[in-house]
């Protein structure tokens, strides 16, 4: 079964390719080069569902689409859904994290809790539309450590960690975080619902 997946993301795009490959083997991901719809929603949900029904209605096929954050528990769930832009308009992955950096300096550890959120949306041609959400808690680095994944991930430590290890998902490897990101973890809630198609 084919799907389209709404993002020009390729970090997201290899990603959701890993996650399927062995989730749904069976299902063949197709990218998506047509029109973006402008990200007015207010949460992960209604901006999930603009870029799903925006690829189903280009291409007439079924269509997946991830819109993802982090949210940080002391700045009230902030960057969440400004996520990509936090530092302004451009979609600058070091300014976005510096910032957040910045805005967490004087803040002690047990109060940098934070979570990584995934919503995925799943549109078919006919019209019916599913929701899924993963979350990925753990907690702001004081600073940046690994090369890997993208975005925050390198200041991002997550709880579910073997005893005394405190690596941030930049010291991870692509396998270790696609076992375990908020991505994979919305995919995962997700499976029944493409059993269904
Ligand atoms: P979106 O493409 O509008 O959903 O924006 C998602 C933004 O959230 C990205 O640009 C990253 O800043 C951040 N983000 C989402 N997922 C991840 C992840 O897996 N690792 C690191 N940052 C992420």
């Amino acid at each position: 079964m084919k799907v389209v997946l709404a993002t020009h993301n390729p970090h997201k795009v290899a990603e959701f390719q890993q996650i399927v490959a062995s989730a749904r083997p069976d299902l063949e991901i197709v990218a998506y080069d047509g029109p973006e719809p402008v990200e007015d929603g207010v949460t992960f949900a209604e901006n999930a569902l603009l870029k799903a029904r925006a690829a189903s209605a280009h291409t007439g096929l079924a269509a997946l689409a991830d819109d993802s954050g982090i949210c940080v528990d002391v700045l009230g769930g902030s960057p969440g859904v400004f996520s990509a832009y936090w530092a302004g308009q451009r979609k600058d992955a070091a300014a976005n994290l510096e910032l957040l950096l910045d805005q967490l300096r004087d803040i002690a550890d047990p109060h940098r809790t934070a979570h990584f959120t995934s919503v995925i949306a799943l549109v078919t041609p006919d019209g019916a539309e599913h929701v899924v959400e993963g979350i990925w808690p753990g907690r702001l680095a004081a600073a940046a450590s690994g090369g890997g994944g993208f975005g925050y991930d390198p200041i991002f430590i997550p709880d579910d960690q073997p005893a005394g290890e405190e690596r941030t998902v930049g010291d991870f490897s692509d396998a270790e975080k696609q076992a375990q990101s908020h991505r994979a973890r919305a995919f995962t809630e997700l499976v029944p619902l493409l059993s269904t198609l």
